[in-house]
């Protein structure tokens, strides 16, 4: 009879948290291996479009041991670059890490650890670290269906760019930060854009001399853990602001790109044969995005102001367009829409984790990553411990934390010396 190969710990997820988990777990002499079911860099290798790059700046990548070291810090990385940031860390690293091993199953084993069952065995371990990312499996509605066949669907998670799509114009449902910069593609193309404006809130770019991250990280706002957040738990649900970082970084005003042609709509609210139809909603939407750009700029000229620090005044923010009886429906054969990128987002997959780890709507359960369950660790997630946790910021933190806790808990069950 063959033996179960048995680790310390296995971390499942061999992306940028697994990878930086690896690399604490290996400076705390922590045996442990990591199964990747695709190759490292998969994610942003193969789910971003062509011209994808970084929303955050490059001053903010900072991959544990591993921070970027370009001559563009306030710069926003292309997609390429991306991963060869990350292939360049995980040459540091040196991962114990198979790659093409999917853990399909993972339970609690006899021996009060874990079974795991993968695509190369069975195999058990004594901790499990669950680094598989928030952007699973990605989002569309089952009354898509209903939509004619003669208009191509697709995810954001598979568009790559317009020539990709028939001619004619396109839809692209959503407006976080994947929806308005496939949406910028697009138009960019020469494509006659329809968006659906849905809840998303907006960023300044660059305010009163500085990039808006920049004037916030000084503030300490990606310092507030999850625990003091004034949204507690919930902070974990809110949609990221939308701005760029394209050709240099811009913000982003919907209703400047409806002056230059774009039509915008509501939310959608379902569709059937040619036909789509929109929530009454467009309005709201763009005056919430609006209220939260502005509280923004006011939050960071409250800081100037109180630090006593010489920056340039901008002058206030003003509406260059508003909705004006926005239809409740399109047809699409009339608007020439050709087709239709869905960017309402992703969730993740834990359909394979067989434990008492979640909460009634599935979503992890954890402090700082550590769940309830005894020995298994969550990473990667927005809002695991900070705002940054879920990005290439806070994992550097996020990881060192969980390895100390990993090597305290091995440390407490050796065999005390006679
Ligand atoms: C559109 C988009 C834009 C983003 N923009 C930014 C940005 O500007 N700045 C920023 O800092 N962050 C950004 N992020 C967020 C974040 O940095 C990425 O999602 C990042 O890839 C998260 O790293 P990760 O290691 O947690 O997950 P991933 O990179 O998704 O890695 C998880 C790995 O786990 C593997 N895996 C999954 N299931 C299994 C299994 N069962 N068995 C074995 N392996 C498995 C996958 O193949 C994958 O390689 C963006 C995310 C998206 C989706």
């Amino acid at each position: 009879m063959t033996s179960v190969p048995h680790f310390p710990v296995i971390i499942v997820g061999g992306g940028q948290a697994g990878l930086s988990v690896s690399h604490n777990l290996k400076k705390q002499g922590v045996e442990h291996l990591v199964l990747e079911k695709n190759r490292i860099g998969h994610s942003w290798r193969n789910d971003r479009w062509d011209s994808f790059c970084l929303v955050t700046p490059n001053w903010q990548c900072r991959l544990p041991d591993y921070p970027y070291q370009g001559s563009d810090p306030t710069g926003y990385m292309v997609k390429d670059e991306i991963v060869s940031y990350l292939e360049g860390f995980a040459e540091m690293v040196k991962p114990p890490i198979r790659e093409g091993v999917a853990v399909t199953r993972l339970s609690r084993g006899a021996h009060g650890g874990f079974d795991l069952e993968t695509s190369d065995g069975p195999m058990t371990a004594d901790q499990v670290v669950v680094a598989t990312g928030g952007y699973d499996i990605p989002i569309v509605p089952p009354y898509a269906h209903a939509l004619s066949r003669d208009i191509v669907q697709m995810h954001s998670v598979d568009y790559r760019n317009p020539d990709q799509l028939p001619p004619g114009a396109v839809l692209v449902v959503g407006s976080g930060q994947s929806g308005v910069q496939i949406m910028e593609d697009l138009y960019i193309a020469g494509r006659q854009v329809h968006l659906c404006v849905g809840p998303a809130p907006r960023s300044p770019r660059r305010y009163r001399g500085k990039d808006a991250t920049e004037w916030l990280m000084e503030m300490g706002y990606y310092k507030l853990t999850v625990d003091k957040h004034p949204l507690g738990d919930r902070a974990k649900e809110k949609t990221n602001h939308y701005m760029s970082g394209r050709a240099g970084g811009h913000e982003i005003d919907l209703r400047r790109f409806a002056l230059q042609g774009v039509k915008l709509h509501g939310s959608m609210a379902g569709m059937d044969g040619s036909t789509v139809r929109f929530a009454d909603d467009l309005a709201k939407n763009l005056d919430d995005a609006d209220e939260v750009y502005v509280s923004i700029r006011r939050d960071i000229d409250a800081y100037i102001a109180k630090a006593g620090i010489d920056a340039p005044e901008e002058p206030p923010f003003v509406p260059v367009w508003a909705p004006d009886g926005t239809p409740d429906a399109i047809d699409c054969a009339a608007e020439g829409i050709s087709a239709i990128v869905w960017a309402i987002g992703f969730r993740p997959n834990y359909g394979w984790i067989e434990l008492p780890a979640f909460d009634g709507r599935g979503n992890p359960k954890f402090r700082r990553g550590v769940s309830p369950v005894d020995g298994l660790y969550f990473i990667g997630l927005p809002w695991l411990n900070t705002w940054g946790s879920g990005r290439f910021l806070g994992v550097a933190e996020d990881s060192a934390y969980l390895a100390e806790v990993m090597r305290a808990r091995i440390d407490a069950r050796q065999p005390v010396a006679a």
